[in-house]
């Protein structure tokens, strides 16, 4: 049998790569705005970076890591996020020797074992961004227009935008009481993960997604009525700029997030005609991570964007959204001395910056013609024996038919021309 690729994988051929680096340079393009610099970390870690920062109780450490020992029995595992081994760069190089908050973005695949779907795959590519080392609700804010800013530079909209606050460690003790004495009176109607949770992680059961479970916590004490004074100030905070700013929100007070490392601000943004796999991206603050991966207790807060599925909505609404690059032109000859012109002229083309295509296999002119279309050539340059004895070839408008002699030291420019005339 044919090896095929890993499930939950995908190829991305070279006809989609064009998207993929329209995005990227919408990414770069904001980054710089906002002045997030680049990081690149490992995409493989100690196991234990993710067990400390994503949580013990959480999907992600529990069920769905790719953790591996090494041949020298170490272990290790494949990212599933993107936050935990750029907080771990941030502590090991000691960046906050720099000026706070120090904002950082990567862009990359992230491997998580979950059940593949539409939307859903066990390599798949995140935008991130983080900021370190500030508690100001307004940078929270950022965060949040951030990854709107690039979705409408993208071309998207129909998203939605959820925000709650899970308050912080001290708000959530009492909150866990709460919801453990309502929990526990239905504790044996829950899926028997949900139960599991109730006694590691009673919160994460808020996450759940099976529709049984959905249904019994509907009327769960609300987190929000727990908060402690300064996490209300900072949400009360955060709203106010949202208002200010004219940000389009919901308040989602069982929003909860997947990762235990947030505090405060969380939210998601969602695309809902995406169907089950709907959240094109999230994030929110984590002010106890740094001191937990050993830094010194820094405040911070993140997000990330799911690259494919930002691609799923965008193709979902249609329209050309970006601009497939195309050949200058296609050098066609007949072997021969018309051959070694033809080397010579798409070599020099090609060192003057144009895009130019030829023929590898000795085809017929008529042949040539066709692989300049479908290439989507804008011209065809062609090089015939009695028109190379007057210092001269044609030029073929693909789109018109229309033919023009050309002189072979003008060549460059006349093309150069056509695609200024023409659109890149
Ligand atoms: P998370 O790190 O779980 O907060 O996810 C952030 C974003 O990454 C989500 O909103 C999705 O857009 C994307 N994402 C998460 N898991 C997957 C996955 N298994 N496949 C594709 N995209 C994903």
């Amino acid at each position: 049998m044919n090896i095929q690729r890993p499930r939950g994988t995908n190829d991305i051929l070279p006809e989609e790569t064009g998207k993929w680096q329209f995005v990227e340079a919408k990414i770069r393009e904001l980054c710089r705005r906002y002045g997030y610099q680049e990081i690149r970390t490992p995409v493989f870690e100690h196991t234990e970076l993710f067990v400390r920062g994503i949580g013990e109780a959480t999907d992600i450490v529990e069920k769905e890591m790719y953790a591996f020992t090494d041949r020298s029995g170490r272990s290790l595992a494949l990212r599933p996020e993107g936050t935990a081994g750029v907080v771990r760069a941030f502590v090991e190089h000691r960046l906050d020797a720099r000026s706070l908050p120090v904002k950082l973005y990567y862009l990359g695949p992230m491997f998580r074992y979950e059940k593949p779907q539409a939307g859903r795959y066990r390599q798949f590519a995140q935008f991130g961004v983080e900021a370190i080392g500030s508690i100001d609700p307004f940078l929270d804010v950022e965060m949040i227009m951030l990854p709107i800013e690039l979705y409408r530079a993208c071309g998207l909209d129909g998203f939605q935008v959820q925000v709650n606050s899970i308050g912080c460690p001290k708000c959530r003790v009492q909150y866990r009481e709460a919801l453990l004495k309502h929990l526990g009176a239905n504790v044996d109607q829950f899926c028997p993960n949900c139960r599991r949770r109730i006694e590691r992680n009673p919160l994460r059961v808020l996450d759940c997604k099976e529709e049984k479970c959905r249904a019994l916590v509907g009327q769960v004490p609300l987190i929000t009525d727990y908060l402690c004074l300064e996490c209300a100030d900072h949400f009360q905070q955060v709203k106010e700029y949202l208002d200010q700013l004219g940000i389009d929100y919901v308040l989602n007070p069982q929003l909860v997030r997947g990762l235990d490392y947030y505090t405060k601000t969380v939210f998601e943004i969602t695309v809902p005609t995406l169907g089950a796999q709907n959240a094109i991206g999230a994030g929110g603050r984590y002010d106890g991570l740094v001191e937990e991966v050993g830094g010194k207790p820094l405040p911070a807060v993140g997000y990330a964007v799911g690259l494919e599925r930002l691609l799923l909505a965008l193709d979902q609404q249609a329209g050309r959204y970006y601009e497939e690059p195309r050949p200058d032109a296609y050098v066609a000859h007949f072997g021969g001395v018309t051959k070694a012109k033809a080397v010579e002229i798409v070599t020099d083309l090609r060192r003057r910056g144009l895009w130019v295509e030829m023929d590898y296999l000795g085809r017929s002119l008529k042949a040539q013609m066709k692989s300049a279309d479908k290439l989507g050539c804008r011209s065809a340059v062609i090089i015939g024996e009695s028109e190379l004895e007057r210092q001269i070839v044609k030029v073929r408008h693909m789109a018109t038919g229309d033919e023009q002699d050309v002189k072979l030291d003008q060549i460059a420019a006349y093309l150069t021309a056509d695609r200024e005339e023409h659109g890149a």
